[in-house]
């Protein structure tokens, strides 16, 4: 078992307090975060970590959308994406799912105004949806959160303290992100 995610009690802590804790990310990050390492992460990784503020966490496209008009959007998605991830160019089946995509919502977080702007939709394969909600995924428990990690870093082509430093970071916006009430901006959908 890794050094890092080695202990239990710490993921349990975290799930007693539920998601508003960074303390989880403490056994998993480990030390400080130096600039140095920040800069090796590069302006412009394939694979990013977007966590939703969880005063949004409630309200979303899917849950302003049927059933239907989801469902509609998504195949469109996956359509367009010639049925493979757009990220990592994965297949969910290949990865040990029973499903090949999921369809991910990207958002734009205008933090004067705290407005959070829908800007489309984008297939993804399930390993690559996982680092997006990297928070959710921890909350499944350690092994999920290491399968995670380890899919950042092989998308990213990262080395450990590199996707650890960029998950500190994600999580301290995430922190920031979550004191204000964020308004929806779905005007894309006229668009879809
Ligand atoms: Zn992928």
């Amino acid at each position: 078992m890794p050094q890092m995610l080695s202990g239990s009690e710490p993921w349990g802590i975290w799930k007693r307090l539920g998601l508003g804790s960074l303390a989880i990310l403490r056994p998993l990050i480990g030390g400080s975060m130096g600039d140095a390492q920040a800069t090796r992460i590069g302006s412009s990784p394939p694979l990013t970590i977007e966590l939703v503020p969880s005063t949004s966490w409630r309200d979303n496209l899917r849950s302003r959308l049927s059933n239907a008009a989801w469902k509609q959007l998504r195949h469109q998605q996956y359509q367009r994406a010639q049925d493979r991830c757009e990220i990592c160019g994965g297949q969910g089946k290949q990865q040990g799912y029973r499903w090949d995509l999921e369809c991910h919502e990207i958002w734009a977080y205008d933090e004067a105004h705290h407005i959070q702007k829908l800007l489309g939709l984008v297939a993804l394969c399930p390993d690559c949806h996982k680092v997006k909600h990297f928070g959710r995924t921890s909350t499944e428990g350690e092994r999920e959160a290491l399968r995670a990690l380890l899919h950042l870093m092989r998308v990213n082509h990262w080395t450990r303290p590199v996707a650890e430093s960029y998950i500190h970071r994600a999580f301290q916006q995430w922190g920031a992100r979550s004191q204000h009430t964020w308004v929806l901006d779905l005007s894309w959908l006229e668009t879809a």
